[in-house]
């Protein structure tokens, strides 16, 4: 469960990683939190430094995810019985409402509608040799022009439900949904086997959080509301 690819795409314009703000006010990151989820917040504040609030806000609100983020699997790939895995992704969004109380993932209802994250159950991942059992794709559209932004959220989920010569449990299934949402949420792959974001270890899922994940979760997202205040208070 390693190599997450979460690239954040502006529509229009993508300002340079050059940073207006001085190198002794660099905000300082939780040592889990992402690569990408810092590249973004860094961005945010080098056009919010040049008075470009709109795309700053943009892409703030897309770290944020503010808008519900919908999440339903796709019925096609599922191997067998297409309802099999219910239960246990639902399992895997509740362990993130039971961590967080402003958690943005919701079980999508509408089975005609593209959910936000579409998750597909895979055989396999053919990425780079690695024996992975999830992968998330996500990519964040902004749009912005002087006085108004949007984003969208459009990701995959693959989930190989095989590991050795059998299927996941339910369990195992519910680990590596809430692990792929971990990314989402801003996380980085940890090497440790507590939490949820070290490798997958076949037989022995991990249910929740670690306390270092969920620090690094809350303290992200208050960096990214604050920001948004920060913002907010100069328009
Ligand atoms: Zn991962």
């Amino acid at each position: 469960v390693n190599l997450p690819k979460l690239s954040l795409l502006p529509l229009v314009g993508l300002s340079a990683f050059t940073f207006a703000v001085a190198p002794g006010k660099s905000p300082t990151f939780h040592p889990m939190v992402s690569h990408d989820s810092k590249s973004c917040f860094m961005s945010a504040m080098s056009d919010a430094g040049k008075n470009k609030f709109q795309p700053a806000l943009a892409k703030l609100e897309a770290l944020l995810m503010v808008d519900p983020v919908t999440v339903g699997i796709d019925r096609t790939s599922a191997c067998g019985s297409s309802n099999q895995y219910d239960k246990d992704v639902a399992r895997g969004l509740g362990i993130w409402h039971s961590a967080l109380n402003d958690s943005p993932f919701v079980l999508a209802k509408d089975s005609s509608a593209r959910p936000t994250v579409l998750i597909k159950f895979v055989k396999s991942i053919d990425n780079q040799g690695g024996d992975l059992q999830g992968m998330i794709e996500a990519e964040h559209e902004f749009k912005w022009n002087g006085s108004q932004h949007t984003s969208k959220l459009v990701g995959t989920m693959y989930v190989v439900y095989r590991t050795g010569n059998r299927n996941l449990s339910h369990d195992e299934v519910s680990e590596v949904v809430a692990h792929e949402l971990g990314h989402l949420l801003g996380l980085t792959d940890a090497d440790t086997t507590t939490g949820l974001m070290g490798p997958f270890v076949a037989g022995a899922p991990r249910l929740a959080p670690s306390g270092s994940e969920l620090d690094a979760v809350q303290q992200f997202r208050q960096q990214v509301r604050d920001e948004i205040d920060h913002i907010e208070d100069q328009l």
